[in-house]
């Protein structure tokens, strides 16, 4: 049985430092937050060899007293904090004094440094943890700190450094974050002696965000700014166009320090629900101001998590302030064919993604490889001018009041009576309708989309993606308002399930029926429909709870309540609205077109997908080289 030792102080630096140290940009991002710490406004970073060979760091902050070099490589040694009350107003980016003793433990450091009332600076120099006497230094004031041979007698650690490439990757990164969290700071980065990034003070947020992820992203952003109580909010959102595969590109930052929050990038995934496809995030830089004493970082030994007093409170406030701001914006995908100077398109011949067919329609396609715009020359989609879409009053073939047992007006694809009164699939072009106060005519295409004339030019509708919408939107007002109506069925319908989906099912059972599906247990992984939402008209209640079921069991651990609602009813909506193939009645193409603006949010399904695509009729002239 081996004996309880005390370790050496060596190998506890070691083990401490790997919490702090994991790579060469732990390193950058240490020194860079001291030099924040020191009122540095000019930062100069060098790295060589993504950050094995050498970091260096030039400030010109307050710098160190020459007496204290030596005390700022031991551990838990800190100018920022003096007594146990202090941790709970840290207005510093470091406070925990561990810093600089983890880099000198694990690498060969040169400290220098010159407070500017100094008139002559010193310098230390710590190898492996074992500090030199200090010597005199003339150099400007601030500090400067070379990190040379990073892990050089923790060879498994070094080991595990990946390609220059790979490390650099993570230093941009993590000077991106500073850049953004302090507008007004100027930055240097070099790599192996090559420039990488030089902003100047001078450069504006939006300039930064324009070097750092181009114009793509800097051009379709909308500012926000708001308070609640002691929060201050405020940054820029991207049009959901921006959307991108991870949410790396959600940036928080609270008071001046990057931070990273599950709850607060739920509060923006969910501002942003139905505007953006499953498995798609948002692009932000969000600005959160509120007193030291509302929340307490010292949680981790990085400090890129943090606790907030009031974590809820915070989450409304996200949801609430970063949803107003996108209804305030019309986001009706506007096609841009693309411009013949970068696309290389031949002038005068039909625009290559009409010719190919799909580019032209599939928006979200060529958003997963943002940086092919412009190369291939595919179009691009933009915020619609269009003044914001307004709710009217229902005319024609409108909801009809509190009678919800009746089928909503568009649902002629179940229906059998509505069937019969179909025209033929390639009858498209009897299938013209009138709508609306304007008169303009709709068309249904391949049986997939309507096409109509408005003020601003053509109206390309995904006829799914758009009734999907209104039912969704009328599946949840009527559940707001209490009007939801469940219609029972005579004979209930029996639907077999394993019995892991009976028992996941039963489990929802309050849930489901509050949106109008009640089910019984028959036993044996048999559920009974016993009704369900009238207002998805003829479609099988047995396909409803089917597709209910497979959502239910899909799911890890299942969603907050009102998610679980909101997921369920879109979900049904998808289900009961018309297919894409399914061919329209003149008067089911006039109603579904007429109904476009009783949608809230009519620009997108609730899946993310657009529901509308407009062809300006600047952009046709422009394209028939009309103007
Ligand atoms: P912490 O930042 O948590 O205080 P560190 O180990 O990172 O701990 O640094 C120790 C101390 O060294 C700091 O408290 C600060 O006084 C001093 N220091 C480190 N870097 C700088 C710098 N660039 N300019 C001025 N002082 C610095
Ligand atoms: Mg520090």
């Amino acid at each position: 049985m081996a004996r309880i030792r005390q370790l050496p102080t060596s190998v506890i630096t070691k083990i401490a430092a790997g919490e702090v140290i994991e790579r060469p940009a732990s390193v950058v991002k240490e020194l860079l937050e001291n030099s924040l710490d020191a009122g540095a406004t000019r930062l100069d970073i060098d790295v060589e060899n993504g950050g094995a060979e050498l970091i260096r760091v030039v400030d010109n902050g307050g710098g160190i007293h020459a007496d204290d070099l030596a005390l700022a490589f031991s551990n838990h040694a800190t100018s920022k904090l003096e007594s146990a009350d202090d941790l709970f107003a840290v207005h510093t980016l470091g406070f925990r004094g561990e810093a600089l003793a983890s880099i000198g433990g694990v690498s060969q450091v040169t400290l220098q440094a010159r407070p500017a009332d100094a008139a002559v600076g010193a310098e230390v120099a710590c190898h492996g943890g074992v500090v030199s006497p200090a010597k005199v230094w003339n150099g400007a004031a601030g500090t400067r700190i070379e990190v040379r041979h990073l892990f050089f007698n923790t060879p498994v650690r070094r080991k595990f450094l990946r390609t220059a490439a790979t490390e650099m990757g993570h230093i941009c990164e993590v000077c991106t974050r500073i850049a953004l969290a302090r507008p007004g700071l100027h930055l240097t980065l070099n790599h192996n002696g090559k420039s990488v990034y030089e902003i100047t003070a001078a450069a504006s947020l939006l300039d930064r965000i324009r070097l750092f992820f181009g114009k793509d992203v800097s051009d379709k952003l909308y500012p926000i700014d708001a308070t609640q109580g002691p929060a201050h909010l405020y940054g820029f959102i991207a049009d959901p166009a921006c959307d991108r595969g991870t949410p790396k590109m959600q940036y928080l930052f609270l008071n001046g320090r990057w931070i990273r929050d599950r709850s607060l990038g739920h509060a923006v995934q969910e501002a942003f629900r139905g505007l953006l496809m499953t498995g798609r995030y948002a692009v932000a830089f969000l600005y959160l101001d509120m007193p030291a004493d509302h929340v307490d970082v010292n949680v981790h030994p990085t400090k890129a998590e943090v606790r907030f007093r009031d974590s809820g409170a915070l989450f409304s406030f996200f949801l609430a302030t970063i949803r107003n701001r996108l209804s305030a914006e019309n986001l009706t995908a506007r096609l841009r064919p693309p411009s013949p100077a970068l696309g290389g398109m031949p002038q005068g011949v039909a625009p290559q993604g009409v010719a190919q067919g799909a580019p032209w329609l599939t928006p979200r396609q060529d958003q997963a490889t943002p940086s092919l715009f412009g190369q291939t020359g595919f179009p691009t989609f933009t915020k619609n001018p269009l003044p914001e879409p307004r709710r009217v009053e229902p005319q024609g073939g409108a909801p009809r009041g509190p009678d919800t047992t009746t089928p909503p007006p568009v649902n002629g694809h179940a229906g059998s009576e509505a069937a019969s009164t179909k025209p033929p699939a390639n009858a498209a072009s009897e299938a013209a309708a009138t709508f609306g106060s304007n008169g303009s005519k709709a068309i249904q295409l391949h049986n997939a989309y309507l096409v109509l004339e408005t003020p601003e030019g053509m109206l390309v509708i995904d006829q799914h993606a758009l009734h999907e919408r209104i039912l969704f939107e009328q599946f949840k007002e009527r559940f707001r308002a209490g009007t939801l109506e469940a219609q029972r069925l005579l004979i209930p319908e029996p639907v077999e399930l394993t019995a892991d989906q009976a028992a996941k099912t039963l489990e929802q059972r309050e849930a489901l029926a509050e949106l109008g599906l009640s089910v019984d247990d028959f036993g044996n992984g048999t559920l009974l429909v016993t009704s369900y939402p009238a207002i998805l008209g003829k479609t099988p209640p047995g396909e409803i709870l089917k597709s209910v079921v497979d959502y239910l069991t899909a799911q890890e651990r299942l969603p907050t309540r009102e998610h679980l609602l909101n997921e369920l009813m879109s979900l049904m909506a998808c289900h009961a609205a018309v297919r894409s193939g399914d061919p329209l009645t003149p008067e089911e193409i006039a109603a579904l077109s007429g109904q476009r603006h009783l949608a809230q949010d009519a620009h997108h399904c609730p899946h993310g997908r657009p529901t509308a695509l407009l062809f300006t009729r600047h952009e046709l002239d422009r394209q028939f080289r009309r103007v």
